[in-house]
């Protein structure tokens, strides 16, 4: 990416994954990251687009999922 000043950003882009076993279906990760998250005709989470949405918002749809299905990296590092 160049930014508005000319210069050069690398985008780390996240990787998102997220449990069945644990996912009740609630929509908390769709609320916060709509274009990154959707419910599927089973019912569950999956990721549309792991870059759908800011970054800062993808990580607020996995906090806030209330059984902890959803892990996210950044690199190495796991966010979520
Ligand atoms: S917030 Fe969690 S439990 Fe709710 S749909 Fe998303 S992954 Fe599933």
């Amino acid at each position: 990416m160049v930014t508005a000043s000319g210069a050069t950003v690398t985008v780390v882009a996240l990787r998102i994954e997220i449990d069945h076993e644990k996912c009740m279906g609630q929509g908390q990760c769709v609320y916060w990251a709509p274009a990154t998250f959707d419910l599927g005709d089973d019912g569950l989470s999956r990721v549309l687009d792991a870059g759908g949405d800011p970054d800062d918002k993808i990580v607020l749809g996995a906090k806030g999922c209330p059984t902890g299905a959803i892990s996210v990296w950044q690199g190495g590092e796991q966010l979520v």
